[in-house]
């Protein structure tokens, strides 16, 4: 497989259904790697934060765990891109569907896109177990990786709190949405060639390990 673009910057592609570790992955590539870790997911819930127009434009669908109005979140995603990521970039949560895969290679091909699979009854009880960081965005699991101090992040001391679409009906319709609009991405990137699974099972430093093959 090729692994990186012929301008040597690594452009790479993290997908999963919510809850695969995608998240966590992210963080320890981006560090390997020095790229920027692109989530469109605290992308947006920065701009729902700020009170901007495509804030106020959002928030609601992203209450729900909906995609809403895609073009805009797709101009606004690609131009963050534009001017954040010279030098290669991780992204994670985008594309979310073939609109944005095809939209991203207009300008950004991807020359790796990683899959990390795991099932739909492990999902449920990750996302509702989970806590985020809410000042460095580190992840934990109030079970099976909780902080040394409840509600407090290991990493930098700051606040855990659950997102609030991390609620189990909220995980139902997110996963959802993954099955009828992202699930079809993976046969976008499969035709092209970049794609490779990884099971998202286990401990988070043998699947950063088995990315990391990948990657090289
Ligand atoms: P995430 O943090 O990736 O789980 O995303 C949280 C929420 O943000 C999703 O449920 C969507 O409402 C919204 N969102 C994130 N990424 C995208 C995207 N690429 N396109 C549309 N909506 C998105």
């Amino acid at each position: 497989m090729k692994k990186h673009s012929n301008d040597g910057k690594l452009k790479l592609v993290l997908m999963g259904p919510p809850g695969s570790g995608k998240g966590t992955q992210a963080r320890m590539l981006c560090e390997k790697y020095s790229i920027p870790h692109i989530s469109s997911g605290d992308v947006l819930r920065a701009e729902v934060a700020a009170g901007s127009e495509l804030g106020k434009r959002i928030k609601s669908f992203m209450d729900k765990g909906e995609i809403g109005p895609v073009e805009l979140i797709t101009e606004a995603i690609i131009s963050y891109i534009d001017k954040n990521c010279p030098a290669g970039f991780l992204l994670d949560g985008f594309p979310r569907t073939v609109y944005q895969a095809e939209k991203l290679s207009e300008k950004h091909s991807p020359d790796t896109a990683i899959l990390l699979s795991v099932p739909d009854e492990e999902i449920i009880n990750r996302i509702t177990g989970r806590r985020t960081c809410e000042k460095c965005k580190s992840i934990f699991h109030i079970r099976t990786s909780p902080p040394r101090i409840e509600n407090i992040c290991d990493s930098c001391g700051g606040r855990l709190v659950q997102r609030s679409d991390d609620t189990a009906e909220t995980a139902a319709n997110r996963i959802r949405v993954y099955n009828n609009e992202t699930r079809p991405v993976i046969s976008f990137y499969e035709s092209r060639g970049i794609l490779s699974t990884v099971s998202g099972l286990g401990n988070s430093q043998d699947i950063f390990m088995s990315i990391s093959r990948i990657i090289k």
